[in-house]
């Protein structure tokens, strides 16, 4: 029986929606359905009638086929109690049956403020209630019906809202997750654009991986829910954030004006972000790459808009730009893009690209090796630089056989300079595919064994970025590499953050400060300061510094001054084809003069930091490289 009133209560929320009370009436499908169930609990004995009124004026909404004469508006006393609360009263239905009313207050929208009243009639026996049963205890049972119908529908409710919150939420961080985003994405972008556009930032830490490895899980979960928190507060009440999966978050920004809003609410966010967080008692630096994709430019749904803000995240971590918006060139999906990459592929096989050859040399003027740098000898868009197209080949496989045909180039090139007695060592740039590559020592191997080249003449330079992305397996490939014979330079320095008590663990043998301190060394007293402790930190680690971007005689004087150990730059000169290299390098070794020290390094060290710069020339060849048998592993 109780069961059966319950059920009668429940009736109602299966079938009368929140749009319904908003349209003030009942639907024809929503009544049809109504009366079929309500019809069904009357042929079993357990409902007399149901009727649902509004709250506000009391007028019918809904009366069982079985009461057509129900009256158009509840009585004015009836409805004052109903806003109250739960009542129940005793009607004699007709001459055989007695029913007890129970009045509940029906809240559809769960905001807390009833929409209408429902009345459930519940048949009583008329003979059973006059034997032994006072009026009282009947008003008393049918309360702690009534009032045991609200608290399990409330239970139901509560419960069923637990479950949906669960549903959108991550358990970590409380913010939302994909089936929120996709939620709140698929409503804000269905709708037209007046209020101004949505966008989608997507951030992934940077360096997270080291927090989780070396300090541990609980410190990586402390770490992320604080993010989530900074995150949180640094977004308008209008704002979704959401937690992605692992170190990525989304950030769904609705009613902005132009896509550079969008970046700049990006770049207010990394900076919310960017103060270090206490895990693990340990202050640990917290920063992240930021991709900003906007509606409808970059996708008109949830699905196109994420993978644009993942491109332009991956971006952002490349060049360590920290937020970049979304930019259709860099896209392998965009038909322009597609059409180049199958070009790419032919041009490998066709002989298209070549290697261009930039010297480096020390503090004595020598040079004894020489960067290869890719070009491409497109047929109709004539000399491709590589930034016209190495970014889009490392987001695809096809950066693998192109650096093999990289290695190739330059070890059969070395080779031929080396039997013509120019002996030089040849750079190769690698990128982080190929570091995460089982296969690259073998390729460097079987480059050198087919040039018959010693395997040490061949050093790579991997970006201090690419180095960052994935920390422990570049260690892996930097120690087999080492192994090997083959030194490394870390490229680009100075950009990536790299943390280091890491760096001193890696066998690497150069770091190549970045052109944008060198270039601006003269004028720029904080540029000056980062390349002299560079220069410092390399020597303190037993390493090698080279500046790259070197374009004037003063420059060059002032990092021999700092006791930086080898230049590159367009001084020397700029990257020449092969054939042009040796006579070049003739010329140079005959009239160059290259600066002497001026300046006690140890002073200006000191002026910085208070540690003096140790007075050293290295050369490369003075940094042990295990050396192995060329071809051999
Ligand atoms: P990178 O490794 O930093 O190479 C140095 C770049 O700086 C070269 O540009 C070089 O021409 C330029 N440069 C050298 N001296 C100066 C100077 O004094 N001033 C200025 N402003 N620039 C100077 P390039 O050849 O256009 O190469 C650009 C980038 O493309 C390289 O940067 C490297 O990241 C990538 N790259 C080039 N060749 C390869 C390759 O074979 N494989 C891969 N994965 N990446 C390559
Ligand atoms: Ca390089
Ligand atoms: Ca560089």
């Amino acid at each position: 029986m109780l069961s059966a009133r319950l059920i009668s209560s429940l009736v109602v929320h299966r079938n009368i929606s929140d749009a319904d009370l908003r349209r003030r009436g009942v639907s024809a499908s929503s009544r049809a359905s109504m009366d079929s169930d309500v019809a069904e609990l009357q042929r079993q004995g357990e409902l007399a009638g149901l009727e649902v009124w509004a709250i506000d004026d009391g007028h019918l909404l809904y009366a069982d086929p079985a009461h057509p004469d129900a009256e158009a508006a509840m009585p004015a006393d009836e409805l004052v109690r109903a806003r109250q609360g739960v009542f129940t009263q005793v009607t004699p239905e007709d001459r055989h049956v007695l029913t007890i009313d129970v009045f509940l207050p029906y809240d559809p929208g769960e905001d807390g403020v009833p929409d209408a009243v429902v009345e459930v009639l519940l048949p009583r026996d008329p003979i059973n209630d006059a034997i032994g049963r006072s009026t009282r205890l009947l008003y008393a049972g049918a309360a702690v019906v009534a009032v045991l119908a609200a608290l399990i529908l409330g239970a139901a409710r509560r419960r069923q809202r637990a479950t949906y919150h669960a549903a959108r939420h991550d358990g970590l961080t409380g913010l939302g997750n994909r089936s929120l985003l996709a939620e709140r994405a698929e409503s804000l972008l269905a709708r037209p654009s007046s209020d101004g556009r949505v966008a989608l930032v997507v951030l992934d830490l940077d360096g997270f991986k080291e927090v989780n490895d070396t300090l541990g899980h609980h410190a990586g979960d402390d770490l992320l829910v604080a993010v989530a928190e900074r995150l949180q507060a640094a977004c308008r009440g209008t704002n979704t954030v959401i937690r992605l999966g692992g170190d990525e978050f989304a950030v769904l920004l609705p009613g902005l004006p132009t896509p550079d809003s969008a970046v700049a609410t990006a770049h207010t966010l990394r900076v919310a972000l960017r103060r270090p967080v206490v895990v693990s008692g340990l202050a640990v630096e917290v920063d992240a790459s930021f991709g900003v994709a906007v509606a409808p430019e970059h996708g008109t749904d949830l699905t196109s808009l994420l993978r644009s803000a993942d491109v332009a995240m991956y971006d952002a971590k490349r060049a360590s730009s920290g937020v970049t918006l979304y930019d259709p060139r860099t896209d392998p999906r965009e038909a322009q893009q597609l059409t180049l990459l199958g070009e790419l592929r032919r041009a490998i096989g066709a002989g298209q690209l070549r290697l261009h050859y930039q010297p480096q040399c020390g503090t004595d003027g020598r040079v004894d090796q020489v960067e290869a740098l890719i070009r491409w000898q497109h047929p109709e868009r004539g000399l491709l630089a590589p930034d016209a197209f190495i970014p889009l080949a490392e987001r695809t496989s096809l950066i693998k056989p192109l650096t093999t045909w990289v290695l190739g180039e330059a070890a059969r090139q070395c080779a031929t300079w080396r039997a013509a007695d120019h002996q030089l060592c040849v750079a190769v740039n690698i990128s982080l595919r190929n570091l995460v590559d089982d296969e690259l020592p073998a390729a460097v191997l079987n480059a050198a064994a087919a040039a018959d080249l010693p395997v040490s003449s061949i050093h790579l330079e991997i970006t201090e970025t690419a180095v960052m992305l994935d920390p422990q397996r570049a260690a892996q490939t930097l120690t087999q590499l080492r192994a090997m014979g083959v030194s490394v330079s870390i490229d680009d320095f100075g950009v990536g953050y790299t943390s280091l008590s890491y760096l001193s663990t890696l066998p690497v043998h150069t770091l190549k400060i970045d052109r944008r301190f060198v270039s601006n060394l003269l004028t720029n007293d904080s540029d000056l300061v980062i390349v002299r402790n560079v220069i410092q930190l390399a020597h303190d680690l037993g390493m090698v510094s080279l500046a790259e971007g070197v374009e004037s005689p003063d420059v060059w004087s002032r990092l021999t001054d700092l006791g930086c150990d080898e230049i590159q730059g367009y001084l020397l000169t700029p990257p020449l084809p092969p054939d042009q290299l040796i006579a070049w390098m003739t010329d140079w070794h005959n009239t160059s003069t290259p600066p002497t020290r001026t300046h006690d390094p140890s002073r200006s060290g000191a002026a910085v930091n208070g540690a003096a710069v140790p007075t050293v020339h290295r050369r490369r060849s003075d940094i042990d490289v295990v050396p192995s048998a060329h071809g051999a592993p």
